[in-house]
């Protein structure tokens, strides 16, 4: 598995005319080499690959690390690359230009003064942009958890709950279900709150006839999943029914639309005129969606601003919403497979208006 990854990274190296790649971002190095941990990094040339670690984690390397030379570090791991002679001396080595900070670059160029150091950008973005087959089976779990957990939740929204406690909710279940972690601080926004498309969970009490919206996540095995739903408490008003029949119905002709060959550009188009047809454009103020994974928020992006284009193996978000402030907001969220020619659907939560 991570052979083939190592195989297509190399011939970005060649592309790109460099010998050596050192990789920093956490998420990165575990894609590559499977490690979980919170310190380590992979330096890989055009004939091998070396893995460095501290002390702490010198036992778990030994069940997560895969088909890398194991370094276990005495000194700062980039101290002992260099001692090590990990990191060709004269050659081009790349970086990672989003994830290494100022300082560590002027750190490495002082002990490696004659390598070339060269800023990368996207290299391993690229690659794990398409989704083999073991990272689609990890993600439609962590998918499955965030249904379940969503199910249980719905015994806690009520009239007199505070949106914290249902967020505190949704992590526990999260975690009584299997998640590592929560892929992002739950958010919980009743009522007027709805129109704060990223509202943090507050003290507010959930009051009757209020739209809830529930935004969360979970990790498994790395992998995130990302689930919006907006419920009713109480029996919604005509313009929150209005409301969330426009924006269902945007989600589902992008679903519709979804498939590899589209542009990100071209799909968040088929959900905004859908919602600017019907009176709420200046409404919906964010992208329609985002790539998932390893990262809750990657490539490709589904945005008016989007150069990406779909192909089979993506994995995204669909989710548009209206927020209309002073009344409220709706979003709906699913977590999708980009196929030939067509979406599948991870989720199974369902998406007809519940009221509780
Ligand atoms: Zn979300
Ligand atoms: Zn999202």
């Amino acid at each position: 598995m991570n052979s083939q990854r190592l195989d297509a990274l190399r011939r970005k190296l060649s592309t790109a005319r460099l010998d050596a790649f050192l990789v920093t971002f956490l998420p990165h190095v575990r894609y590559l080499s499977g490690f979980s941990g919170s310190n380590g990094i992979c330096i890989i040339t055009r004939s091998n690959q070396v893995f460095l670690t501290d002390g702490r984690y010198r036992e778990q390397v030994k069940d997560e690390v895969r088909g890398f030379r194991i370094v276990v570090a005495s000194e700062s791991l980039f101290v002992t690359a260099v001692q090590k002679q990990l990191i060709p001396r004269n050659g081009r080595i790349g970086y990672e230009s989003q994830h290494l900070t100022v300082i560590e670059l002027r750190n490495l160029k002082k002990l490696l003064p004659k390598a070339i150091w060269t800023a990368t950008n996207g290299l391993v973005e690229d690659i794990a942009v398409v989704k083999d087959d073991s990272e689609i089976r990890l993600l439609k779990q962590v998918v499955t958890i965030t249904d379940r957990v969503f199910e249980q939740l719905l015994n806690v929204i009520k009239p007199g709950v505070r949106e914290l406690e249902v967020a505190a909710e949704a992590s526990y279940l999260h975690r009584m279900a299997g998640s590592e972690a929560d892929a992002f601080e739950p958010i919980v926004a009743s009522g007027k709150r709805g129109a704060l498309p990223h509202a943090r969970a507050t003290d507010k009490k959930i009051a009757k006839g209020e739209l809830v919206t529930i935004d969360m996540g979970g990790r498994f095995q790395g992998y995130h999943s990302d689930l919006t739903r907006t419920v009713a408490v109480g029996k919604p008003s005509p313009k929150a029914r209005r409301m969330y029949q426009v924006v269902a119905d945007a989600q589902q002709l992008a679903i519709e639309a979804a498939g590899s060959g589209i542009s990100g550009k071209a799909l968040d188009a088929v959900a905004r005129s859908h919602i600017k047809k019907n009176g709420y454009g200046k409404y919906f103020n964010h992208s329609l969606g985002h790539g998932l994974g390893l990262q809750i928020h990657e490539q490709p992006r589904l945005s008016v601003l989007s150069k990406d284009m779909l192909v089979e193996g993506n994995v995204v978000t669909i989710e548009p919403g209206v927020y209309m402030p002073g009344v409220g907001g709706v979003r709906i969220e699913d977590d999708v497979v980009i196929r030939r020619g067509h979406c599948e659907v991870l989720n199974k939560a369902p998406k007809e208006l519940i009221i509780l």
